[in-house]
């Protein structure tokens, strides 16, 4: 038995795969969207917030919520913090109760006023990427446009096999309407539901398939390819990490060094990885070595 896992750990790498989050796990919130105000959104609601990038989003969203799809202003702000918890995102919630709107419509109004330009190329990150010679594959709730958008910024365009995004895991489908609108369904009243929870009363299931469901993560296995307890997943999200942890992935949270339930390790910035994990490391270094063993018998050779 010993032996085996002597051997195992010497023959195969403990992982084969990295797959990050976008938003607050490959940049800091603090490194410039955070400057977006939030529009007339109440210190109790942000607090309650436990994801930084979606308080910063948290006003457009609002506003969305209030302006396209005419929900009532003095309740708008507790349903959207409702649906967030319940559905794991707003939008997911919005859906699943009822409300019709185009995705992209959605995506083009929360995303279209944040400050990229603010954002910097980060070359320590992309060092790091680069220099691990294992698979890196992007997994974000937020759309295509916005991915691309901050992963350019970033300056990390060749650092992904693939990015897995909103787009990949809901192809939108014909059957929706090109602009938002109230629509004609019947809308479950999450408000009420929350105030007096019915164990006798089925909540609505969402169409969409995001972050943290399991079925997300299910989805983007089979579409990658990915062997979840080789993989090693990055996410600032505590909830995420958990469904993670659960389907079966190695975890780190990023943003804090406190480690919670769920969590195998900690990091306070993405580029604290190589000190986190010197393991990863260990397969650049053997290869680099077999080189020089190599280089070294071609060299004796020829002398
Ligand atoms: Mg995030």
């Amino acid at each position: 038995m010993a032996y085996e896992e002597n051997f195992q750990k010497t023959s195969e790498p403990k992982y084969d795969c990295l797959l990050f989050d976008i938003d607050d796990t490959l940049y800091p919130f603090s490194s410039g969207l955070a400057t977006l105000v939030k529009n007339n959104i109440q210190d109790w609601f942000v607090d309650l917030m436990a994801e930084p990038f979606f308080v910063v989003v948290v006003g457009a969203i609002v506003e969305y919520m209030t302006q396209k799809l005419g929900i009532e202003e003095d309740k708008v702000q507790e349903l959207c913090l409702s649906l967030y918890k319940i559905y794991g995102t707003t939008m997911a919630g919005l859906k699943a109760v009822g409300y019709d709107f185009d995705y992209d419509d959605f995506h083009r109004f929360v995303h279209g006023r944040l400050p990229y330009a603010t954002l910097k190329p980060d070359p320590v990150l992309r060092n790091i990427i680069l220099s691990l010679p294992i698979r890196k594959v992007v997994f974000t709730n937020a759309d295509k446009a916005h991915a691309a958008k901050i992963i350019a910024r970033l300056g990390l365009e060749d650092c992904f096999e693939r990015i897995i995004s909103f787009e990949t895991l809901n192809p939108t489908t014909k059957t929706e309407s090109p602009v938002a609108g109230t629509g004609t369904r019947e809308i479950f009243d999450i408000s009420s539901y929350m105030a007096n929870p019915d164990p006798s009363v089925e909540l609505p299931k969402t169409p969409v398939i995001c972050k943290p469901s399991e079925g997300a993560f299910e989805q983007v296995f089979k579409m990658t390819n990915i062997n979840p307890h080789k993989t090693l997943f990055f996410d600032d999200s505590i909830r995420n990490i958990q469904t993670g942890k659960r389907v079966g992935l190695h975890t780190v949270l990023v943003g804090t060094s406190h480690k919670a339930e769920g969590v195998d390790i900690a990091l306070e910035h993405i580029h604290n990885i190589r000190e986190a994990l010197p393991e990863l490391w260990d397969a650049v270094d053997d290869k680099a070595e077999e080189i020089r063993a190599r280089q070294k018998v071609a060299i004796e050779t020829i002398a």
